[in-house]
């Protein structure tokens, strides 16, 4: 058996979203990467509908925005969805929220095999070193830290590559994570499963929400309806655990026994056709065993990233964003520790305290979202309720379903941004005026709907930006951590926080 030792600044485990973002923003600043793949692309993934701040903020930062453009992805404007117990749907278009108005205002429902394989190629001409069907054995590590991986190629001959860093980006199945030392913890709020299946001939929505996904509740769980094209469409059903023993034996007697129980999804289906053949959309799959958080997210040569680390539920399409974000916080604690601008330690502690604090807004909300067995209390009715009575408090609903709450320039268009900062200034001000004081709607925005800890703090934390915009200090992104640091200009590693004169 043929073998090969090599030495590489980092190697890169899983060439998914957030593998590739991860390689591409090392390779750009010069790391030398490998990237193993064990299949070959393009494959299948799930995972369909994305937010715009992957299209806008991610893509862009990648610099693949013009390939995504050229793919014709369904535009996706927003979300149409019959939740709770009120039967009316209801919609929201991203450009209602302040980061994604204008030209950004949506993102793309997508075949991930295609989006994926865009990402890899781009990751490929940015100087990364891809080998798909190359399959991770096991992390190489000595008493101190991970020092590579072993791995078998497309020959079934196997190599070690010695490594500064290892990421793991090998998604939920791959076990790779155990060599940070820490557990895998299974929420005890989402334990759910998913049955899920791909349809020709599908109806869509009316006008400018013909992209939305469509997410309807029924008796035992939801459904999600994707368009991917215009005439493809991906349908699956997400029941809670209770309710598995259901899709036990005939996968499509299940998945069609729940569409049938649904209104508008079953009417959207009437002319449709399931699609049945040896594609890679004609089988009927299953997911269980997907919302979980490891206890760590990095040890001393290992870092986690998107499915490896963790993943919280469909709802809401959190994660490719969460995959994607974690890709550009690892690349910048990676870039500045070899660039010497940052101690390990602390680069690291920025990337695992950014990434969760980013999982747990998202986990925090998405737990309240599913409370929809209630009727006028319930969380979804308030979100429905606060559309009609409360424009700012919408707006912030939306900034967090389409990923730009926390308003890294990452996440948005930077033009858009300086906008926005530009627009609430000015609104601050002029509130200052009329109040003579500092006075901010903040108190009402508190309401029922932002009410959790976590995602309190960060709409604590977009007032206080605003209110630094009124006081005359620079436009500059403030840390999001306590001490802790920012992004570069560039986007790809981290500096010390300038001092900002008031
Ligand atoms: P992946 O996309 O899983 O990529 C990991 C890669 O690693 C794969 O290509 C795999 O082949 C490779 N790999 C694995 N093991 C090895 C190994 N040993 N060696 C080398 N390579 C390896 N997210 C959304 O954003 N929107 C949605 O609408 C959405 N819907 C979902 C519906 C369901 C039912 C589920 C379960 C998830 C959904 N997700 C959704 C989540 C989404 O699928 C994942 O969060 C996302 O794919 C994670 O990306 P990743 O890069 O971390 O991993």
């Amino acid at each position: 058996m043929e073998t090969r030792t090599e030495n590489v600044d980092v190697v890169v485990v899983g060439g998914g979203p957030g593998g590739s973002t991860a390689a591409t923003l090392l390779a750009r600043r010069g790391r030398s990467v490998v990237l193993l793949e064990k299949e070959q692309f393009p494959r299948y993934q799930i995972g369909e509908s994305l937010l715009p701040s992957t299209v806008h903020g991610i893509c862009r930062l990648l610099g693949v925005e013009k390939e995504m453009e050229a793919a014709g992805f369904m535009y996706k404007r927003g979300g149409s969805f019959r939740w709770g117990t009120n039967p009316v749907p209801w919609n929201f278009l991203f450009s209602i929220s302040p980061e994604f108005s204008g030209p950004t205002s949506h993102a793309y429902q997508v075949e991930r095999a295609k989006f994926d394989d865009i990402l890899l190629k781009h990751a490929a001409a940015s100087g990364v070193d891809v080998r798909e069907r190359s399959e991770v054995i096991a992390a190489v590590r000595d008493e101190e830290a991970v020092r590579g991986v072993t791995y078998r190629d497309a020959d079934g001959n196997e190599h070690e590559i010695s490594a500064r860093y290892v990421i793991d980006a090998s998604g939920n199945r791959s076990s790779l994570w155990k060599a940070t030392g820490g557990e895998r913890q299974y929420s005890e709020h989402f334990k759910n499963v998913a049955v899920f299946g791909y349809f020709e001939g599908g109806g869509r929505l009316p006008g400018s929400n013909s992209g939305n996904i469509l997410c309807e509740a029924f008796g035992e769980g939801w459904l999600w309806y994707i368009p991917l094209t215009d005439g493809l469409t991906s349908v699956g059903a997400v029941i809670s655990r209770e309710h598995v023993a259901q899709i036990q034996g005939d996968r499509e007697a299940a998945l069609m026994r729940f569409i049938g129980k649904s209104s508008y999804v079953k009417d959207m289906l009437t002319t449709a056709t399931r699609v049945n053949d040896d594609s890679m959309y004609g089988e009927i799959r299953i997911r269980k065993d997907y919302s979980y958080a490891n206890t760590k997210f990095h040890a001393p040569g290992i870092v986690l990233v998107g499915d490896a680390a963790c993943f919280i539920d469909p709802v809401f399409s959190t994660g490719v964003h969460l995959a994607t974000y974690a890709g550009v916080l690892a690349a910048r604690s990676i870039n500045s520790v070899f660039e010497g601008n940052v101690d390990e330690s602390r680069a690291f502690a920025e990337f695992e305290g950014r990434y969760r604090r980013e999982y747990s807004v998202f986990y925090e909300f998405l737990s309240s979202f599913y409370n929809m067995e209630q009727a006028e209390d319930s969380y979804f009715w308030q979100a429905r309720k606060v559309t009609n009575l409360s424009e700012s408090s919408f707006e912030s609903f939306v900034s967090l379903v389409a990923g730009g709450f926390s308003h890294e320039r990452v996440l948005t268009d930077p033009n858009e941004v300086a906008e926005r900062f530009e627009q609430s200034t000015r609104q601050m001000a002029e509130a200052a005026e009329r109040t003579g004081g500092m006075e901010t709607d903040s108190g009402q925005r508190m309401n029922h709907l932002f009410g959790t800890p976590v995602v309190r703090e960060v709409m604590e934390e977009m007032n206080a930006i605003q209110a630094r915009g009124v006081a005359g200090e620079a436009l500059v992104e403030p840390p999001l951590l306590p001490d802790g640091l920012v992004p570069t200009e560039d986007g790809l590693g981290w500096a010390e926080p300038a001092v900002v004169p008031a």
